[in-house]
């Protein structure tokens, strides 16, 4: 499907409110802009991982061919498995993006049911000619290309968003992206793809230093106003705002967005297809991003099992889960079976000399029964760990070749 016949060369961007509570959903059209740049692929159109909570169809209104998907997690969706959810409904922003389309489209919006299946949650006829689609022309940001390896259309663009940063500290925001990129291209994947990889960093600057931290009582008037103790868990860094962090990021080509927050502070978030956010200057920072990462752009569960967090059934033990880097076992070919050697123990049991293979070993998503995880230690499990396990290494890779085919 040739991308000139049905798309030009820029983004249109849907932004949406998913709100509702534990039990129901609904979703909600906010505003339709055209942004200035397409950062993705022209032959990667149709998405072949099937991972996320939700996924978006663009559908040719006379033809009926379906020209782009993609799947894709909210924060929404995480909050719908924490204690609040049971008694209170929640709005939450939330943004896609594609490219832009030149005839009437069909904009379906489905999300994942209990057993794993995808229903239509919205849908809506989109003519792109519409005189109210707003036209995004040009950025007031400073935009530096890091890395520059070449042509988005065929390169993985991470953007990074300054979050925290005053104006007159633009040095050091761009002095941590160098670092960040100069790690992260240091580890595999990326370090594999490192000639296919673009880096860019977008100067927002922020009235204040720092991120909020609401359990010290302290506000910070920031780019895209990051907090730490969402869900009530302190080391959780997110952000409600995406309006800003896409009103910024369309100031470059971008694949995937991390936002990059000033402060020497623990902690982190990532979510599928979203954004990834990470501090600057703890000394776990660039592990932490990386990980981070591995949720926002790979699509990886977390491994571990032992730390506090705010879901509960995070995953159906009924059903294998989407991510790749875990199994309940349910249908264990569909995951890393194929890497294991033959008559090699499924699960693997705790001994010492299956610590350093590729196995089954019960404990991951949360949970310590019932999820299994490909390693003993990934990054994907703890900051202790070398890198990322086989199969988060091989998840990962999979997905970067996808998004610069
Ligand atoms: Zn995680
Ligand atoms: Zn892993």
């Amino acid at each position: 499907m040739p991308f000139d016949k049905h798309f030009v060369d820029k983004s249109m961007r849907v932004d949406l409110i998913l709100a509702g509570d534990a039990l129901a959903q609904s979703a909600y059209i906010i505003d339709i802009k055209k942004e200035p740049h397409w950062g993705g692929s022209h032959t990667a159109l149709i998405d072949t991982f099937n991972y996320g909570e939700y996924r978006f169809l663009i559908i040719n209104k006379n033809s009926g061919d379906t020209l782009y998907t993609r799947g894709f997690c909210t924060l929404f969706e995480e909050w719908r498995t924490t204690e609040e959810a049971n008694s209170s409904k929640r709005a939450f922003y939330h943004s896609v993006t594609f490219p832009y389309p030149k005839a009437n489209i069909s904009f379906v919006l489905q999300s994942r049911e209990k057993d794993g299946s995808f229903i239509e949650l919205y849908s809506s006829l989109i003519n792109p000619k519409n005189a109210n689609i707003k036209v995004v022309k040009d950025s007031p940001y400073e935009v530096i290309p890091v890395i520059n390896n070449g042509d988005s259309e065929h390169m993985l663009d991470l953007t990074f968003i300054a979050e925290g940063y005053r104006k007159d500290e633009m040095k050091k925001f761009k002095a941590n992206v160098e670092q960040q990129a100069r790690y992260l291209l240091s580890q595999s994947p990326f370090k594999e793809a490192k000639d296919k990889i673009n880096v860019w960093a977008i100067c927002s600057p922020s009235i204040d230093n720092g991120p909020s931290e609401p359990e010290k009582k302290n506000w910070s008037q920031t780019a895209v106003s990051s907090a730490f103790n969402t869900f009530y868990v302190d080391r959780y860094l997110e952000t409600y705002d995406v309006k800003s962090i896409r009103d910024i990021a369309c100031a470059a080509p971008y694949d995937h967005i991390v936002v990059l927050v000033n402060s020497d502070r623990y902690g982190g978030g990532g979510i599928y297809n979203h954004f990834s956010i990470g501090t600057s200057d703890h000394a776990l920072s660039k592990k932490v991003l990386i990980h981070e990462i591995g949720h926002g752009l790979f699509g990886l569960a977390d491994e571990y099992y032992t730390s506090d967090v705010a879901y509960q059934d995070f995953f159906n033990l009924k059903i294998e889960p989407w991510q790749p880097n875990v199994t309940t076992l349910v249908d264990f070919e569909s995951k890393w079976l194929k890497l294991l050697p033959q008559d090699y123990p499924i699960p693997t049991p705790t001994d010492n000399k299956y610590k350093d293979t590729t196995g089954v070993f019960e404990g991951g998503g949360y949970v310590a029964k019932g999820v299994y995880r490909p390693a003993y230690n990934c990054r994907m499990k703890s900051n202790e760990a070398k890198g990322f396990c086989e199969v988060c290494e091989q998840s990962g890779l999979k997905m970067i070749n996808f998004l610069t085919k």
